[in-house]
């Protein structure tokens, strides 16, 4: 019997040595590509209309387009109005509990999500049998390029449940042949214990890394763990991060597309799997596309799926190079630029959190073992910044703890300096002792509004 015939629930096995997951996929002809984006788009209208799904159905309404024939392809989706997650949202509403979205009965799926909600009410998200196994196929060139193989172990700890992120990771590892360990996200000090002594017993071969890294270790540190008993050194980012502007373009989100591509570590951005979604940046003025290299609109139009998205504007920016890449990839890269809900303005300068938080890492005594603070959401105007932090300092006595008043004021203005130095804004910081901020297992809150 083949290895195919007894494991019908993974892919054929590969050369752990080949450059690529899918050669054929990812270092096809561009111009070939591009048709085949052509006839998966024509296909995707041609589904709206026949279906029918009433929300895209209406945009094509508005962009004067009746029928598959009225497209050529990936040209042809400029005219088409863009569709944004309060489309979605008030869809559900006004239909409930679906919307007029879908592109099948959710009765042909099998799995079920919601978005995280952090932005207003959760949307549900559906996928079939095929729909998954597009992500977990996306999935495995993401891993195949971070240097995973089959047989490694790997461990994560995305939430569970109606979010439907952490299934699909979870899932799209065993697909690829790893052995996952799915630990709690550590909301609090009991649930990261769980996982760093499930990690002493059974060794993870790549280290974790997430949101919540830092977690992890103030909580091995808090129990006496060493951090090498727990897999918890030598962590490093993935590959392509701090190459080029913002960060690899790797999600459009679980209800998008999860997996839409990956860095290979050799150029800036993540390569777009671009057989299953055209994704652009959009001046959302236009609809056009803005040049390469520009921070636009991360729009999406997922291909051959079951369920699928057009023109679905994400409100994050992103940027699109398509510059050749030395790994031997076509595809074009994407770079993600953060949300634009997360955009901070402040005496005239408009930053993202990650910018803020990039500036503060540069303060030893903030971030070790990790790094916890909030900013109080900015008005708009020339007042200084609002900031607290925490921080570790060596006293007069030359102990841990909070520092003596003169050290302290010394070290704010040290914060105060690295801000003003990266952002070009100035602030006011108030520095805490460890532990006073809450923590969060999964995504921090970082921004507050004003009390
Ligand atoms: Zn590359």
């Amino acid at each position: 019997m083949t290895t195919a015939a007894r494991d019908p629930l993974g892919p054929p096995p590969r050369d752990p040595a080949q450059a690529h997951w899918d050669p054929a996929a990812q270092t096809m002809d561009p111009e070939l590509r591009r048709l085949l984006q052509d006839q998966r788009v024509k296909e995707l209208v041609a589904r709206v209309i026949a279906t029918p799904v009433p929300l895209f159905g209406a945009k094509l309404a508005e962009a004067g387009i009746s029928s598959a024939g009225d497209v050529t392809g990936v040209d042809d989706l400029a005219a088409i109005p863009l569709t944004v997650k309060q489309d979605l949202r008030d869809s559900e509403a006004a239909v409930p509990p679906w919307g007029e979205y879908r592109f099948t009965d959710p009765r042909a799926c099998v799995r079920l999500g919601t978005s995280t909600g952090t932005t207003g009410a959760p949307t549900i998200t559906a996928w079939t049998r095929h729909d998954i196994w597009v992500e977990y196929e996306s999935g495995a060139r993401n891993w195949w390029r971070m240097g995973y193989r089959p047989g490694m172990i790997v461990t994560h700890a995305h939430p569970a449940y109606l979010y439907g992120g952490g299934t699909m990771l979870q899932g799209s590892y065993e697909y690829f042949g790893l052995l996952s360990i799915w630990v709690p996200p550590p909301d609090t000090d009991e649930l990261a214990e769980q996982a760093v002594r499930f990690w002493t017993r059974v060794r993870p071969d790549i280290p974790f890394m997430g949101f919540a890294t830092g977690r992890f270790l103030e909580v091995a540190d808090k129990l006496g763990i060493p951090r090498a008993d727990a897999g918890l050194t030598g962590l490093k980012a993935p590959p392509g991060f701090g190459l080029g502007r913002g960060m690899p373009l790797m999600t459009a989100g679980a209800e998008c597309y999860a997996y839409v591509g990956g860095p290979c570590g050799q150029s800036a951005g993540a390569h777009i799997h671009e057989d299953w979604a055209v994704v652009q940046a959009v001046d959302p003025a236009t609809g056009r596309e803005v040049p390469d290299g520009e921070w636009g609109n991360l729009v999406v139009t997922t291909l051959d799926r079951d369920n699928g998205l057009l023109r679905y504007d994400l409100e994050e920016a992103c940027a699109i190079v398509r510059d050749p890449c030395p790994c031997g990839e076509t595809s074009a890269r994407g770079m993600w630029g953060g949300r634009f809900k997360d955009l901070l303005s402040c005496q005239g300068t408009r930053f993202q959190v990650a910018e803020l938080e990039a500036a503060l890492r540069s303060v030893p005594e903030l971030v070790s073992p990790t790094l916890e603070y909030q900013v109080v959401r900015p008005a708009g105007d020339d007042r200084p910044l609002r900031l607290r932090a925490e921080a570790v300092v060596a006293g007069p006595s030359g102990t841990s703890g909070v520092p003596a008043a003169a050290s302290r004021e010394a070290l704010a203005q040290r914060c105060a300096a690295a801000i003003s130095e990266n952002l070009g804004v100035s602030c006011h910081i108030e520095l805490l002792e460890r532990d006073t901020l809450p923590r969060a297992g999964y995504k921090s809150v970082r921004v507050v509004e004003e009390e």
